[in-house]
């Protein structure tokens, strides 16, 4: 049998609106833009992958942008006629030929799977060793900035029976508003939903210090991400009686190995895109596993694609205690699939399909495409 190569790799930004303001420490979303990449291969074989960032460079160093030029000019070259069946091995190649960037070679190593998947003709969970659940529960977010209509909307969703854990995003305005507003829809919501929260690491050491215990007082159940350094969050653990994620100090397994040695965290939130792809996040769950680390499946807020990628891990871990936040193709009031994600029960189902199991809708993609951006890198025959 003849190698199978990469003959074609095309990048598009795709500018898509969200349902309401979505307001973080960080920045306040109204739009969301995929960085979507299509791979060719020589046996006829495309994959899709996706890099997504949360509200432009508010969040981290990476923009669709940038992700978008690594591929163009730097990553997708190197590809063109390699072999497209050894995902790990090219993966190792480009990690060598560019350094960090670790969104880009997300969404590369997503279509690539994706790819295979479809080639092998199973779904891309039996290519990361198999699902051991079919469905993951997920949270949803609220960040409308309004106390009372952070509680409809999750009335809503308990109504619908679309999520029960909610996530509530503060870190932007004083932390006594902050613990007014979590306590309040605890209230509201009572035993009926959890609630959580995330600080995007607005939080000084002090500041968390006297706020983590008047959160759990309220009755939040996790705090993620209360401080900026890993050193800062560590110092925080085992003082109060609410558990405490890793987010944004998670960047791969050399950070998570050194998290877990020096018990920095009770939990972390895996994210394919932030760990550089769904290996390099396959071993930040090896790593918390065997450090007695809990496993929370976290979103960049990403489209259906990268969505479906990290679903496909996360279905495929051994312990996921505290289910998934895989809510981004929610936020975005276009579907830019032919058949829609099924969310139901207050869960997401994982597709049977080959690859990701999904099929885009190339008249929305189209229709929604950045003008003058995509472009094409071929094969030099
Ligand atoms: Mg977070």
């Amino acid at each position: 049998m003849s190698v199978v190569t990469i003959e074609r790799i095309e990048t598009s930004l795709i500018d898509l609106p969200t349902i309401r303001p979505h307001k973080l420490s960080v920045a306040t979303m109204y739009g969301q833009t995929l960085m979507l990449v299509k791979v060719t291969c020589s046996d006829g074989v495309t994959g899709i992958g996706e890099g997504t960032t949360i509200a432009g460079m508010a969040y981290g160093p990476e923009s669709p942008e940038a992700m978008k030029l690594a591929i163009d000019a730097y990553l997708g070259p190197a590809m063109i006629g390699q072999d497209a069946t050894r995902i790990q091995a090219l993966m190792t190649h480009l990690g060598k030929l560019v350094k960090v960037n670790h969104f880009a070679k997300s969404a590369l190593e997503t279509a690539l799977l994706d790819a295979q998947g479809k080639r092998l003709g199973v779904p891309l969970s039996e290519l990361l060793g198999g699902r051991r659940r079919d469905r993951l529960p997920v949270a949803w977010t609220l960040a409308s900035g309004d106390t009372a209509r952070d509680i409809a909307e999750a009335e809503k969703m308990l109504d619908t029976r679309r999520h029960r854990i909610f996530k509530l995003k503060i870190g932007a305005r004083d932390p006594h508003s902050d613990i007014q507003h979590v306590a309040a829809i605890k209230r509201a919501l009572g035993e009926r939903a959890a609630v959580r929260v995330d600080v995007n690491m607005a939080w000084s050491e002090t500041q968390a210090a006297w706020a983590i215990p008047a959160l759990a007082e309220a009755g939040c159940e996790l705090v993620e991400q209360p401080v900026a350094s890993a050193a800062a969050l560590a110092r925080l653990m085992g003082r109060f009686p609410v558990a405490l994620m890793a987010d944004e100090v998670l960047q791969g397994p050399d950070t998570a190995f050194e998290i877990a040695r020096g018990h920095g965290a009770d939990v972390f939130a895996i994210k394919i895109e932030q760990s550089g792809g769904l290996f390099a996040a396959q071993r930040v769950a090896a790593i918390a596993d065997a450090a007695g680390i809990e496993l929370y499946g976290g979103t960049m807020l990403e489209g259906a694609v990268s969505t479906l990628a990290s679903a496909h891990l996360f279905a495929s871990f051994a312990n996921l205690q505290w289910g998934t936040e895989l809510f981004g193709p929610l936020l975005i009031t276009e579907e830019i699939l032919t058949k829609p994600l099924d969310y139901s029960d207050f869960e997401l189902t994982v597709p049977n399909g080959p690859g990701l199991g999904i099929e885009l809708d190339e008249d929305k993609i189209k229709r929604f495409t950045r003008a003058g951006l995509t472009k094409v890198t071929h094969t030099s025959h």
